[in-house]
């Protein structure tokens, strides 16, 4: 292997490796877009499920009681492990959205209702 055919590879190499970095944190950028809509589609279904057990309330009988009582809460604690796994559960703009380590109080506010 003569001189310039190892600048040829290395230079190659070189592009390479940036395509691979460009590969990386797009696939990156798209995993973290990926996550966020899938906390987002999480707690908005737990919201449905909250609000379908609303309405059937008056339609059963007194002694489901018990177990209507659980649903709300359980999903609270759905929204306190998303808080804990570090993504937004506050309304607005930045619901589902990574917190990036940052505590956010409108969160803390949702959690302690
Ligand atoms: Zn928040």
């Amino acid at each position: 292997m003569n001189r310039s055919e190892i600048f040829e590879k290395l230079a190659r190499l070189e592009e390479n490796m940036s395509q691979l970095n460009n590969d990386l944190s797009e696939l990156k950028h798209l995993t973290v877009q990926m996550v966020e809509e899938n906390v987002a589609l999480q707690v908005e279904n737990e919201n449905l499920k909250t609000l379908i057990d609303k309405e059937e309330k008056p339609k059963k009988v007194e002694n489901n009681t018990k177990t209507q009582r659980k649903k709300p809460l359980r999903s609270k604690e759905n929204l306190a492990m998303l808080y804990k796994e570090g993504f937004h559960i506050c309304n607005g703009e930045l619901f589902g959205k990574h917190r990036k380590g940052d505590d956010c109080l409108f969160c803390l506010e949702v959690l302690s209702e």
